[in-house]
């Protein structure tokens, strides 16, 4: 029986993972691809692990412009090679409209990140295809803000959005942004979209990630973005939310018995 997933009218197919049925759909990967033996390794052991879609940034959007801004079109062929070689989607942030026809062929979804949430061309020429786009909410946007922008790509044509709420600032400083977990259905409520949850950098913080999945599969996510590393004390960006392999090994069974508790599946 599917109690929490009667808020979605819509699913999303990223190339063999659908997005918004009973399933919970576990998008996973470094911050940052960061060499092809990296982004090897961290992707087959979350496909082992049950991930359904690799997730890596290449292009990082990042706060400070002394820290390590990804290897770029480097790391998008990165990608692109271990959607061919282990058989898995792949997500990635694109950072402007130019990057939407470059990008296409490589890439199952295009990220749009935080700090691009309200780029406007951005999401007009991706509105132009039907490519799935993971539309992750600004740091402070209110949810209407957060729908507008969703609407931006949706009224170009592209009905293949999929929400990622990843925490707003406030005034807390134990974490590094607050999960608002009403965010999840009141979002699947006013669009009919999947909803997945990014707990890592809702967190900031390794130690929170399994609570707040759990937390949010309960609220009606339809799949969890977790950061996973395979040493995350050496990242290059994120190392601290970033789960290391037997970290995100009890995450999933956790994240497997909340979703059997909510009558769906992982
Ligand atoms: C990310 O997904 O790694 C990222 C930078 O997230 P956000 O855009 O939500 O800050
Ligand atoms: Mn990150």
């Amino acid at each position: 029986m599917n109690m929490t997933n009667n808020l979605n009218n819509k699913t999303v197919n990223i190339g063999s993972a659908t997005v918004g049925g009973d399933k919970i759909i576990i998008m996973a990967g470094p911050c940052t691809v960061e060499d092809r033996d990296q982004i090897v390794d961290i992707s087959k052991f979350v496909k082992e692990q049950g991930a359904a879609v690799i997730r890596g940034g290449a292009f990082k959007q990042r706060t400070s412009p002394h820290t390590f801004r990804g290897l770029g079109e480097e790391g998008i062929k990165y990608l692109d090679g271990i959607r061919r070689a282990i058989g898995l989607p792949v997500v990635s942030e694109i950072t402007n409209p130019q990057m939407v026809e470059k990008y296409y062929d490589m890439l199952d979804c295009f990220q749009v990140g935080a700090k691009n949430m309200q780029n406007i061309d951005l999401l007009v020429e991706i509105g132009k295809t039907n490519k799935p786009v993971l539309l992750k909410n600004g740091h402070a946007s209110t949810y209407e803000e957060f729908i507008n922008a969703a609407g931006y790509i949706q009224k170009e044509g592209n009905n293949n959005v999929i929400l990622c709420y990843r925490g707003i600032r406030t005034f807390e400083t134990m974490t590094r942004y607050t999960f608002d977990v009403s965010a999840v259905p009141i979002l699947k409520r006013e669009t009919g979209l999947p909803v997945i949850a990014d707990p890592s950098h809702s967190a900031g913080d390794s130690s929170l990630v399994k609570t707040l999945s759990d937390a949010a599969i309960i609220a009606g996510a339809d799949g969890l973005l977790i950061e996973v590393h395979n040493k995350p004390e050496a990242a290059l960006c994120d190392g601290e939310q970033s789960l290391n392999f037997e970290e995100f090994q009890l995450l999933m069974e956790s994240a497997r018995n909340t979703a059997k508790a909510v009558g769906r599946f992982l």
